[in-house]
């Protein structure tokens, strides 16, 4: 398997090399040449298998330069319950009848993020023995506020990488807030950026793409690459759980082989659900796919009309994961659903970057309506879906999953389709502790964090996960705050350059 660029169709290269570079030198996206394709026997072999080995077994058809060892190496060290809470890695929790919660938050962060970060390192580690390089790896990364964190517990202390992670400093919940201030490790950064995710990410893109920047780190002996989901490192363990779970649900006898059923997915950078994607095109039986967002909509809107506008008000919602108006993975979806034509990708991707506007053919419009079904809703059904979830089946859930419950709930009224589901659970609810307790109880509450999170304990009946509760006794080691035009000075400042 080797991997082509969306901006260069010519590109072709390794995983190592795609994974090792994070993103193309003239700023595509890496995505692999062809889906490998599974028959119905093999994924329905894969509820027979650990997680691991789920994992192991999908990688096999996309890391192909990994030996079988290699492979396993990375997937014994990622999932298993040193880092985990539950023996099954992705817990799937039954809401109602025929709707499945795909619960992702169980790892060492409390959201899904922490799916692909565990293994990541040991992915990047790996494809940099493989190719030979000798450089430090620089990771950098832009976060609306779990894959910071994630990214940071998966990388702290591992040899050979740093990390730095630029965060939006009003644009992420107290809990993100702390969890990245106090991070240990000896090879880790925290700043804050005065401006929204999308700066954030804007300026990691262009500091990535700079030439000069990236001579001075060559001759220094480093590199930069990505852990967000530009990097296709972490977008492959993403695909696993969605083929996990199908396996688990025909094991179980919820479905039956073959059986088609519906994914939702609550969006921001169009990572998820693009691995969701991946997993229906690999042979997963998918009759649609739900794209989930909050009134952060550009891609309802997308999805919806063809036309991608992200010259529109920004809004700061309870859902901050979420708070996106650029989905980079879109590219990748595009660059397939063109049969890889990267004239129009960077036709496209240009006029977004200088216009903030671009509009597909109708060809891709009708594609993108056969595939995929968009919703969105805002921080007040948010909160409605929490409560009313939590008083019919007493189950808890956090703003983002609860912004996919509530689209899936349009959906299911506007199409009549009563297809089984799985719905992305992507966070814990108490990551989000302050909008989650309004939720519950009707009305704010003015007690600090902490007590939120253990009121939201006694009504959920849930344990508060360990790595949350030991935050409070830590102290903050990362205080800068820079204004978004100072991000490089800022990265070479650090890394002593
Ligand atoms: C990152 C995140 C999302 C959005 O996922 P994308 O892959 O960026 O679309 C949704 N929910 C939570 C809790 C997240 O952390």
């Amino acid at each position: 398997m080797f991997y082509n660029s969306t901006r260069n169709s010519r590109v072709k290269v390794s995983s190592a090399e795609a994974i090792t570079q994070g993103i193309s030198a003239e700023g595509g996206l890496f995505v692999p040449e062809e889906i490998p394709k599974l028959t119905p026997d093999e994924i329905k072999a894969v509820g027979d298998m650990k997680y691991s080995d789920r994992a192991a077994f999908v990688f096999s058809k996309y890391l192909t330069d990994f030996s079988d060892a290699e492979i396993h190496y990375c997937t014994d060290n990622a999932y298993s319950t040193k880092n985990f809470e539950t023996e099954s890695i992705a817990e799937i929790a039954h809401l109602f009848d025929g709707t499945y919660m795909l619960e992702l938050w169980h790892g060492p962060t409390c959201a899904f993020k922490d799916m692909a970060l565990q293994i990541l390192p040991y992915f990047l580690t790996t494809s940099a023995k493989k190719i030979n390089l000798d450089k430090k790896i620089v990771i950098l990364v832009a976060t609306s506020g779990d894959t910071g964190k994630a990214a940071l517990e998966g990388f702290r202390d591992v040899e050979g990488t740093s990390i730095l992670v630029f965060y939006p400093e009003d644009g992420v919940s107290p809990m993100q807030k702390r969890q990245m201030k106090t991070q240990e490790g000896g090879n880790v950064g925290v700043c804050a950026i005065k401006g929204n995710f999308d700066d954030c990410q804007n300026g990691v893109k262009a500091i990535f793409t700079d030439n000069d920047v990236k001579s001075l780190l060559d001759e220094k002996g480093m590199m930069f690459s990505s852990a967000n989901s530009i990097n296709w490192g972490r977008l492959v363990p993403q695909i696993v759980y969605y083929i996990s779970a199908y396996a688990e649900l025909v094991k179980d006898g919820e479905i039956s082989l073959g059986d088609k059923i519906n994914i939702v997915v609550p969006t921001g950078n169009f990572g998820n659900i693009l691995a969701a994607y991946y997993a229906k095109h690999m042979g997963v039986p998918v009759n649609k796919l739900i794209c989930a967002s909050n009134i952060n909509n550009v891609l309802t809107d997308f999805i919806n009309t063809g036309i991608y506008d992200r010259n529109r008000q920004f809004y700061a919602t309870v859902s901050p994961s979420m708070d996106i108006l650029i989905s980079s993975n879109l590219e990748r979806l595009l660059y397939i659903m063109t049969n890889k034509n990267d004239t129009i990708i960077k036709e496209w991707f240009g006029k977004l970057a200088s216009e903030g506007r671009y509009e597909v053919s109708d060809d891709i419009k009708s594609k993108l309506s056969d595939e995929f079904w968009a919703g969105f809703c805002d921080d007040e059904q948010t909160k409605a879906v929490i409560h009313e979830i939590y008083g019919k089946y007493s189950y808890t859930c956090d703003t983002h999953t609860a912004v996919a419950v509530k689209v899936y709930n349009d959906y299911k009224a506007v199409s009549g389709d009563d297809t089984k589901t799985i719905i992305a659970s992507t966070a814990s609810p108490y990551k989000f502790s302050a909008a989650v307790l309004e939720a519950l109880e009707g009305g704010k509450s003015d007690v600090d964090e902490y007590s939120k999170v253990d009121r939201i304990s006694e009504l959920s009946k849930m344990p508060v996960p360990s790595a949350l509760a030991d935050l409070k006794n830590k102290p903050e080691r990362f205080s800068d705050v820079i204004d978004k035009s100072e991000q490089k000075a800022y990265v070479l400042k650090i890394l002593g350059i």
